[in-house]
């Protein structure tokens, strides 16, 4: 068949030093270089999925109060990464503050929580229990990760949520 590119749009979310930033950058080079710089931007990569073309593009968000949120990245996602640090429960809150305010305007925009950092296991603050109940009740996929670690689980989370993002356009 005579396919043509999908394209994504995918908005990753979440408090300050959760790894957005990192997890983008795992995406897009398969590396992990521990220091990253504040800088808001989009970033694309075309990949091919069951002999489909997919193109992400990921909006790596500059760390901002869950209160400002702006309306014009949520506008424009096809699919959020919601991110919050295992070691960090006021992330996790964060999560759940923009998880209302996401639904508040974009109700049926697919949704991926994501747990960072499993590889700090013994500053774990948020227990994995925690983190899949809250995406089972919010309707939401559920991944715990480390962007430090590892690509695969990264890969996985991409993966995922182009899935539903093709599921939910499928039903339009
Ligand atoms: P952002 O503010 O959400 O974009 O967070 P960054 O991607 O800049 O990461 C914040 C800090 O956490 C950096 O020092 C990263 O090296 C570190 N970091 C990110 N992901 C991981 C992870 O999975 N494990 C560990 N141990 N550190 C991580
Ligand atoms: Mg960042």
């Amino acid at each position: 068949g005579n396919q043509q590119q999908v394209e994504a749009n995918i908005l990753l979310l979440g408090a300050h030093d959760v790894g957005k930033s990192a997890l983008t950058v795992r995406f897009l080079t398969r590396r992990f270089i521990g220091e990253y710089g504040d800088i808001e931007s989009v970033y694309s990569r075309v990949d091919k999925i069951d002999g489909q073309e997919i193109c992400f593009n990921i909006w790596d968000s500059q760390s901002t109060q869950a209160g400002s949120l702006s309306d014009k990245r949520l506008q424009w996602a096809d699919g959020v990464i919601l991110v919050y640090s295992i070691c960090d429960r006021g992330s996790f809150d964060s999560v759940r503050q923009q998880l209302q305010q996401i639904r508040r305007s974009r109700k049926s925009v697919p949704v991926v929580i994501v747990g960072n950092k499993r590889d700090l296991q013994h500053h774990r603050g948020v227990s994995s229990e925690e983190g899949r109940l809250l995406a089972l009740l919010e309707r939401c996929g559920f991944f715990e990760v480390s962007a430090a670690e590892t690509y695969h689980g990264v890969l996985l989370v991409f993966y995922q949520l182009v899935d539903l993002v093709r599921e939910t356009r499928a039903l339009r």
